[in-house]
Order: C-alpha cells, then sequence, then structure tokens
C-alpha cells in the first residue's frame, strides 16, 4: 500500500499546486509509482502538465457524483511512473454538486483515495485554497498532510486554523492522519522580510519545518506556462534543484521511518531487490543523503536555498 499526502492550506497562491506536481515528477523520476489526484476544480494541477479539458476522458467528479470506478478515471500517459486523477469539473453546476457530494459524505474522496493507493507508491491530493468540504475531504482520505508556506506575516496566521481542521478529522475520520511538515515555498531570499519569516516559522516549529525551502525563480512559472513542472524543464535551475532536494528529503525520511519501525532481525533478512520502492532509494542516494539536503547558508551545497 503507498503513501498519500494531502497538500493543504487555508491561503491561496502559496505553490500548493506547483508543489504537488513537481513533488510527484520528482517521486516519478526516482521511479516511484505516483497518482496526483487533482481535487481543487480549478483545473491548475492539469495545466502545469500542459493539458486541458478535451485532453480528458473522465475524472474525480465522475466517482464523486456518479459512482464511476475510480480506475477508469485515472490518465496514464502523463510521464513514465507519474499518473494524474483529474478533478474534471468545468461548469458552476459541477462544482456546486461536486462540493454538495464531498460535503454530504466527507469519506468519498477517500472510497476514490482507498481503491486506487494499492497500485501506486505515492498519492499526491492537490487541495483548494480553503479548509472547507474539500480538503476535510482530502485530509480524511490521507496519510499525511504538507503545508506549502510562502514566507509572509499574514500567511503564518492561518497555519494555526489548519491544524485545527487536522485535529478535527483525526476525530471525526482518520485517527492516524500524520503531520508531514511545513514547506517553504517562494521564498524571495533577497528581502529581509521574507527571511525573517522563515527563521520565525523555523523557531516556532523546530520539527516540522522541511529543511528544504523552495526559492521563488520566474523559471517556475515560465516551466508552468510550458506545460510542465519545474524538476523537468528546468532541473539544474536552483527552484528545480530545490524541488529535487525535498522530494530527496520527504524519501529518505519515510525510508528511515520504515526501518526504525522494523526489529533488526527482519532487516536483516532481506534482500535489497526484495525492498519496496520506497526503501531502495535510500541505496541510490548518497550515503550522507541527510546532511546533503539544502541548510540555509550551507555554502557547500549545490541546492542551496540562498544561491543566485
Ligand atoms: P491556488 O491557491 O490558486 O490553488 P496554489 O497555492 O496552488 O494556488 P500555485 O498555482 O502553485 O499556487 O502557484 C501560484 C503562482 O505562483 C503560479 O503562477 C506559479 O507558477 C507561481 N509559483 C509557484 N511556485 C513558484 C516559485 N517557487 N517561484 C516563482 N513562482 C512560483
Ligand atoms: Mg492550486
Amino acid at each position: 500500500m503507498g503513501m498519500s499526502i494531502a497538500i493543504v492550506s487555508q491561503k491561496g497562491g502559496v505553490g500548493k499546486t506547483t508543489l504537488a506536481a513537481n513533488l510527484a515528477a520528482a517521486f516519478a523520476e526516482l521511479t516511484f509509482k505516483t497518482l496526483l489526484v487533482e481535487v481543487d476544480p480549478q483545473g491548475s494541477l492539469i495545466r502545469s502538465f500542459g493539458m486541458d479539458r478535451f485532453d480528458l476522458h473522465h475524472g474525480l467528479f465522475g466517482c464523486i457524483t456518479a459512482g464511476l470506478p475510480p480506475a477508469e478515471a485515472v490518465e496514464h500517459d502523463l510521464r513514465p511512473n507519474l499518473e494524474l486523477l483529474p478533478a474534471n469539473v468545468w461548469s458552476h453546476e459541477e462544482e456546486l454538486a461536486y462540493l454538495d457530494a464531498m460535503k454530504s459524505d466527507p469519506l468519498a474522496l477517500r472510497s476514490v483515495v482507498r481503491e486506487l493507493q494499492s497500485d501506486y507508491d505515492y498519492v499526491l491530493l492537490d487541495c483548494p485554497p480553503a479548509l472547507g468540504p474539500m480538503t476535510r475531504s482530502a485530509l480524511a482520505a490521507a496519510d499525511r498532510y504538507l503545508v506549502p508556506v510562502q514566507a509572509e506575516v499574514m500567511n503564518l496566521a492561518t497555519l494555526p486554523r489548519v491544524q485545527l481542521l487536522a485535529d478535527d478529522v483525526r476525530l471525526a475520520h482518520n485517527p492516524g492522519l500524520r503531520f508531514e511538515g511545513y514547506a517553504l515555498t517562494m521564498l524571495d531570499t533577497r528581502t529581509r522580510h521574507a527571511q525573517t519569516v522563515a527563521d520565525r516559522l523555523r523557531e516556532e516549529h523546530p520539527d516540522e519545518v522541511l529543511q528544504t525551502a523552495i526559492p521563488r525563480s520566474i523559471r517556475v512559472a515560465e516551466e508552468s506556462e510550458k506545460g510542465r513542472p519545474t524538476v523537468i524543464g528546468a532541473a539544474r535551475n536552483r527552484a528545480g534543484l530545490a524541488f529535487q532536494a525535498l522530494a530527496e528529503e520527504i524519501l529518505a525520511r519515510h525510508a528511515r521511518e520504515r526501518t526504525e519501525g522494523e526489529p533488526e532481525a527482519a532487516l536483516a533478512d532481506r534482500s535489497t531487490n526484495a525492498l519496496p520502492a520506497w526503501e531502495r532509494v535510500l541505496d541510490e542516494l548518497p550515503t550522507d543523503a541527510e546532511e546533503s539536503v539544502p541548510t540555509p547558508g550551507n555554502g557547500d551545497n549545490p541546492h542551496r536555498w540562498d544561491m543566485d
């Protein structure tokens, strides 16, 4: 069974969709079979892969409102190891029906995700900029949630509300829901303000902020216009490198969690080939992977978040 991660924020335009697309593309490049689920009906996730409504056959809308089998709604030909379940919501009436379906059954999305999850190593859910029924359904469906934070004071003020919603969802539907962490996005390292806010977030949540920060870079928007994630189109750009490093940081952490949770004897019995894909990555990363992720001010690190 793969792991599902909802990408959640109350604030709009903080880089949720860009993060979902880039993490998914990076996981897929590292041979982890990944499914992107477009919970947000704005249609921006499909556009970030150069698709529009006429490229789609079905979508989550059909699964949630009309009982379409989830496997029939998946678009398979995105990239190697990468598949997409689009929202496929295009009119105001459809959006209302989609919202109503999630409101009346907060576990409808979970049924869809659970049905597909065993075919993938990772399922990433791109949520809308609100803490309403769609985000609630995504939290009820996911194993974990990741919160992108654009380094602005206004954005920090919304963070406790995400955590309150997650607490509520844990109690009502999903006791196993875990917090993956805060991911700093669109960090403009030229402004003192952004640095101060990023430092404050790290101080207030020392164990909850992922080390890799995504810098603001014009290449992200340029690549998105071309219909491809930055990790694919501009892989050597500092934002492309940072997305790659963030994906590796998350994978390395999951692999560590898995091995730490198992008795030593069981680990010793395993041959490398028997390891599931998300553990194999430890063999593929440098042994000092933990140290090699970007950290502020690390002058030797090629992914350094404050590099030019
Ligand atoms: P919404 O709340 O509307 O769903 P979102 O949180 O999903 O928005 P995105 O759509 O990912 O945010 O990003 C908003 C805009 O910022 C897009 O134009 C995107 O190309 C741009 N963007 C995202 N990340 C970066 C970055 N690191 N550097 C520069 N631009 C970025
Ligand atoms: Mg979005």
